[in-house]
């Protein structure tokens, strides 16, 4: 039998999510001991030390389910955003939050409208319930930075199926920014019944001003869904949590589909904790400051073209096949991410980890690349 015939038709299609090499494949295949993974944006200072705490006196009650309305994390994040609970939506990292997103609003019949390299959870969960991905060319350099998201472009692609937008902002793997003015005029264009989705996976580390919160548009815009997670400044990413913020009635919408405990009960009690951590996020993002200056100087002055990045990672482009290079990295006990899933076959993508992950990733990369 062939089961994939099985398959419903937009599952025959679905090309699945390729993630970091996690280091223990590595070490599994090559033998190595030491290894630097800068893979998936992580934070290289690991997850708060108040949630590690918070989370220790909880193992003995894993027999009980987790508190499925995340009463004690919904609160939190109320106060910390200056949101009503009934705006929030919690998922099992923020992935779940957007695959949530797609089977409240998407399905045979409609499209959903996102950028040329944009993250790749959106066409995953697009596709999956059916629904057909309408590309935005992304900007070709002339009118805004080369690689980034083009608004003029969702424009144009929007068509009267169009249900969702999805913008990554920053983008991963470009970590380029859409700014105030350019995000404000596209909201106030686009026709309410068409959901966008702001993704703010990487908001903690973005420090340029011109950079929005689009929590600011919330009481404006009914259709605006802001996405943000646990997993990458707030050091999360193993427990998954990430949660949307919208319309209290958006939000009554999602919780139908959510699915009734996806958030486990040490990761609602790490996420409430790490929440309420200043200091380690300040820490976090100062880090991440040294990190991307210096690792941009060096590839730049090494010669690569840099994408300019808010995030915590930098691509670049290595001006010949990456896969061969991401090889030899790897047998140097180095872990960073092709991209050519993002149709970027010639870049790579570097996590900033610490001072020294970053210098043993600059000298590697040294080693590898051909003279
Ligand atoms: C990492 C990332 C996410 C977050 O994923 P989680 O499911 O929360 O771990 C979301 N959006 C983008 C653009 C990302 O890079």
């Amino acid at each position: 039998m062939d089961f994939i015939d099985l398959a419903v038709p937009a599952v025959r299609l679905l090309v699945p999510y390729t993630p970091g090499k996690p280091i223990s494949e590595l070490k599994r295949e090559m033998g190595l001991s030491s290894i630097v993974k800068l893979a998936s944006n992580e934070n290289p200072l690991g997850p708060s030390p108040r949630a590690l705490a918070a989370i220790q006196g909880l193992i003995q009650d894993l027999h009980l389910y987790p508190d499925g309305s995340g009463f004690g994390l919904k609160s939190a994040i109320s106060a910390r955003c200056g949101v009503d609970p009934g705006s929030i939506t919690l998922g099992n990292g923020s992935n779940d939050v957007l695959d949530i997103v797609a089977r409240t609003f998407l399905g045979t019949g409609v499209s959903a409208v996102f950028s040329e390299h944009a993250f790749e959870v959106y066409s995953i969960v697009t596709q999956a319930v059916g629904a057909r991905s309408l590309i935005a060319k992304a900007h070709d350099g002339s009118h805004g930075p080369r690689y980034g998201h083009d608004l003029d472009a969702f424009r144009a692609a929007i068509q009267d199926d169009t249900r969702v937008v999805f913008i990554a902002n920053p983008n991963n793997p470009t970590g380029t920014f859409l700014k105030r003015f350019e995000l404000a005029s596209f909201l106030s264009d686009v026709p309410r019944h068409i959901l966008i989705v702001i993704d703010e996976a990487y908001f903690e580390y973005v420090e340029d001003p011109d950079y929005p919160n689009a929590l600011d548009w919330l009481s404006e815009y009914p259709n605006l869904v802001v996405s943000r997670t646990f997993s990458k400044a707030y050091g999360l990413a193993g427990l998954r949590v990430g949660y949307a913020l919208s319309h209290p009635d958006v939000a009554a919408l999602m919780n139908r589909v959510r699915q009734p405990f996806n958030v486990n009960s040490l990761a609602l009690m790490a996420a409430e904790a790490a929440l309420g951590d200043e200091a380690h996020l300040e820490n976090t993002v100062t880090l991440n400051r040294l990190g991307l200056k210096t690792v941009s100087e060096v590839l730049i002055g090494r010669g690569f073209e840099v994408i300019s990045s808010v995030g915590n990672f930098v691509t670049f482009d290595l001006g010949i096949p990456a896969a061969p290079i991401y090889l030899s990295l790897l047998q140097a006990g180095v872990i960073v991410r092709p991209i050519a899933n993002y149709g970027l076959p010639n870049h790579l993508r570097v996590s900033l980890g610490t001072p020294d992950e970053n210098q043993l990733f600059l000298e590697a990369l040294d080693q590898v690349m051909p003279r």
